[in-house]
């Protein structure tokens, strides 16, 4: 075979993943937005026969002698040639999932599979004991994983790398480190001041009128509807099943219409990065994602950094208090400002304001670290829950379904995901700078409701580049310098400075 027949069969494998793929992800997402709970068990078993099947083609000895084959022949080429690239990141792939046995793979999808339906009731009793003996299973398998991997500096660091191609502990406990005095510093100056007021945030909104806005922002944000669909779930998210098929999911609440409205910006920023992958690399090894901590700088970015802006809202209120004018009439821009940005250390995560998101992050990290390096069981984890949160936040949680089982990414296995949602916020604010740097207008623009500046931006520095580079690359490459947590820190306090008169 000549080396161009070669190339071609390796794409001919990517494009099948990508059906496998695709499928198992509807599959999932059926699972999160329709399925009866009773269809668990089957659903489990579809789920692990796709990801099995999967898994075994792509680890094929054949695939193995295929990319060396391609590494040896290929012609002499500069690193950051596209083809030199593809290849390099088809030897990772290929070697990355060759370590893990397809049994193993098979066995975690249908326990993670299960462990999902366990979690969604244990929340919804808020009943850990309902979901202990699955994480103790999930827990198990991941060590299990993580062996496969040795030699390692942590163990933790095959799990990052499983979301942040590159990424290692020792990476992000520097970056948290450096972040968490500075950003419990500017939490302590917040809490000596009096409280700004978002009673209006509390009353009760129309749930229909909820949902025309939410489809409004996500239209406003350029979402492509062509290509997509809004639905309702527990903890909302974002899939795809190709470039053409991008989904987004939220979660509507009548006394807290800020959890939808941030939420949908949130998955409707996921989606417009999926939207805006390149078609050129698709179904190749630089096609998809390869850093969840990028992916979420295209959320948070939508969600906190535009969607928490006093120009956003500029155009947006308006439009808002006619939606809603008994809860919104009589409440000024300026207060409605103030009060979707109220610090207050809270029990949930994805609620969290912009100054005590992070520490939210840092307690999972710590907590998982634990976990993997065998210094808590999971018995542990609702009692440990309340005390870090305590320590970190001044809080304690009402009780576990405010605490230890709010998130998903445990029941599913996502042990390592947490630190991607931290660097996301580091790397939004960078994209932020660079973009106000090269486009100064954009200010002007949001406030006249004009957001495409922003995701032309977007798409051309960091959308189209799909798996090319690693985060810390594509950041390099974007604004000239790595992860530096400067940048958010200088963000959060010149826009706490101005609202809390610090
Ligand atoms: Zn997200």
């Amino acid at each position: 075979m000549s080396f161009e027949e070669k190339l071609a069969k390796l794409r001919e494998l990517y494009t099948e993943q990508n059906l496998l793929t695709g499928i198992g992800a509807l599959l999932g997402w059926d699972q999160q937005v329709y399925m009866p709970s009773g269809g668990a068990e089957t659903r489990g078993a579809q789920m692990a026969y796709i990801g099995g099947l999967a898994h075994q083609k792509a680890t094929a000895p054949e695939v193995g002698q295929l990319i060396d084959d391609l590494a040896a022949e290929i012609p002499d080429l500069d690193a950051d040639d596209d083809l030199a690239r593809e290849i390099k990141l088809a030897k990772r792939n290929f070697d990355h999932s060759a370590k893990i046995p397809t049994d193993k793979m098979m066995e975690f999808i249908r326990v993670t599979s299960l462990a999902h339906e366990a979690w969604t009731k244990a929340k919804t009793d808020s009943d850990f004991a309902v979901f202990q003996p699955h994480l103790e299973k999930i827990l198990d398998l991941t060590k299990e994983m993580v062996s496969f991997f040795a030699p390692y500096d942590h163990p933790y660091d095959p799990l990052i790398d499983m979301y942040e191609v590159g990424m290692t502990a020792a990476e992000v406990k520097s970056i948290f480190d450096a972040l968490r005095p500075r950003q419990v510093e500017l939490l302590r100056r917040i809490a000596e001041k009096p409280q700004v007021d978002d009673s209006f945030a509390h009353t009760e909104y129309d749930i229909e009128t909820q949902k025309k806005l939410n489809n409004y922002l996500a239209t406003l944000q350029g979402y492509d509807w062509n290509r997509g669909r809004l639905d309702e779930t527990v903890h909302p998210f974002t899939t795809g099943f190709g470039l053409d098929d991008v989904r987004i999911t939220t979660h509507y609440y009548l006394n807290m219409p800020l959890s939808a409205i941030f939420s949908t910006l949130h998955e409707t920023g996921h989606a417009l990065y999926e939207q805006g992958l390149s078609r050129a690399y698709h179904n190749t090894a630089l096609g998809g994602t390869n850093s969840m901590a990028v992916h979420e700088s295209n959320s948070r970015l939508w969600e906190n950094v535009i969607g928490r802006s006093k120009e956003f809202w500029r155009f947006l209120y308006p439009i808002a208090q006619a939606f809603f004018p008994a809860n919104l009439g009589n409440v000024s821009s300026d207060q409605f400002y103030r009060g979707i940005n109220k610090v207050t250390p809270s029990f949930i995560r994805i609620e969290a304001d912009e100054a005590t998101y992070n520490l939210h992050i840092m307690l999972r990290l710590e907590l998982e670290l634990a976990m993997i390096e065998d210094k808590i069981q999971v018995k542990d984890l609702p009692e440990l829950w309340m005390s870090k949160m305590k320590e970190y936040l001044g809080v304690t949680p009402p009780d576990d379904a405010r605490g230890v089982l709010q998130d998903v990414h445990w029941s599913g296995g996502m042990i390592g995901y947490f630190p991607t949602y931290a660097l996301g916020n580091l790397l939004a604010v960078q994209w932020w700078n660079q973009m106000l740097s090269d486009l100064p207008n954009i200010p002007d623009e949001m406030a006249a409701g004009k957001l495409d500046s922003i995701l032309t931006w977007l798409r051309e520095n960091v959308h189209r580049h799909s798996s090319r580079y690693t985060a810390q690359e594509l950041v390099r490459k974007v604004t000239g310098e790595g992860i530096n947590p400067d940048y958010y820190m200088n963000y959060l306090t010149k826009k706490y400075t101005e609202i809390y008169d610090l």
